[in-house]
């Protein structure tokens, strides 16, 4: 067990990790989510020994692990961390770059790596030189070089950036189903929703340095403390509770996803169309609440200035009153 006590850090005096906790468990997947500059990068360099923490404690199977300033080569051997900038080596093959990581005793080291390439749909590249591939084939690259030499915790920070939508959906299922039948603890830092919510085992979200929240992604999404968190995984609407509710003087605000508001038969609540915007499953339409901007889902593009009734389900009403 991977375990995170009270740790605070800063670059200089001012803390840019402020007092974090958290456990991971072998072959878990944990994404750790935040706005740019909140901290992500920090924590996956401090738990990997890059930084030295002042105050804190990083302990892997309660052993404490020692940082940089105890060790000749910092991070931990049974880790591998692969930086927002990955590096490689340009002027050799995909297959040298990942075979570098793989023992020439190892009678299986061309298996392996043929296993590395198939996870990053890497295959038919493996003798072209890295210094002929686009970006994003880079970041495939890396993320096999690192799972190479099969660690027992994967810290990724930013792993899908440069990959297009092609093919980041069967690369993520491939990477974390091959992590998890290794039994590899990864931790991820990512501002991807689906990184987080289709395949994490449980969420981290930081905020100014602080971890606000952790839970599962279905506990989050469903019961989103702050606008801060529910803003991660969709857009979301702050509604004045006495714009839905007439009858109160409530300054409360309520959170709301697109999809818990309903267009309705002339009952309900009155809104004009601002605009439709095509999300292939479904239209989103922005409308006018009074003077409150709002989202909801519907089916089908509605006319600008169009009158219109929405109904907002009264469980998400009484659960997101903030
Ligand atoms: P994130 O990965 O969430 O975008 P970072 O961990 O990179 O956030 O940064 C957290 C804070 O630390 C930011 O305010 C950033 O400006 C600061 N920071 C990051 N790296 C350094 C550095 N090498 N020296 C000084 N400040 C840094
Ligand atoms: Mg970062």
């Amino acid at each position: 067990m991977l375990k995170a006590a009270n740790i605070s850090f800063g670059y200089t005096s001012k803390e840019v990790i402020k007092n974090i906790s958290f456990k991971a468990n072998k072959g878990d997947y944990i994404a750790i989510i935040g706005e740019s500059g909140s901290g992500k990068s920090t924590l996956l360099e401090i738990i990997y020994g890059l930084l030295h923490i002042e105050k804190g404690t990083v302990y892997w199977n309660d052993k404490k692990l020692l940082g940089p300033n105890f060790r000749l080569i910092p991070g931990e051997d049974f880790m591998k961390y692969l930086p927002q900038d990955f590096d490689l080596m340009p002027y050799t093959t995909v297959e040298e770059n990942i075979g570098k990581y793989i023992s020439s005793q190892d009678k299986n080291k061309k298996k392996r790596i043929r296993e590395l390439l198939k996870v990053v749909d890497m295959k038919e590249f493996s003798q072209t030189k890295v210094q002929n591939l686009s970006v994003g084939q880079k970041q495939r690259v890396s993320i096999a070089k690192v799972i190479a030499k099969e660690p027992q915790v994967l810290l990724l920070d930013e792993p899908f950036s440069h990959i297009d939508n092609f093919r980041k959906n069967k690369l993520r299922r491939d990477l974390f189903k091959y992590l998890k039948s290794k039994n590899i603890l990864c931790i991820v830092a990512t501002h991807d929703t689906t990184d987080a919510l289709s395949f994490a085992d449980k969420i981290l979200v930081i905020r100014n340095g602080k971890l606000i929240a952790k839970n599962t992604p279905e506990k989050l999404y469903k019961n989103p403390k702050s606008a801060y968190i529910a803003s991660f995984f969709d857009e979301i609407n702050k509604i004045p509770l006495s714009e839905i509710d007439t009858s109160t003087t409530s300054k409360y605000t309520v959170l709301l996803y697109p999809n818990e508001i309903k267009l309705t038969t002339n009952e309900g609540i009155k809104a004009t169309v601002v605009s439709s915007f095509f999300k292939g499953s479904h239209y989103l339409i922005e409308a006018l609440l009074n003077k409150t901007t709002l989202f909801f889902e519907h089916d089908a593009s509605l006319k600008k200035d169009a009158q219109i009734f929405i109904k907002i389900d009264a469980d998400a009403i009484s659960r997101n009153v903030v």
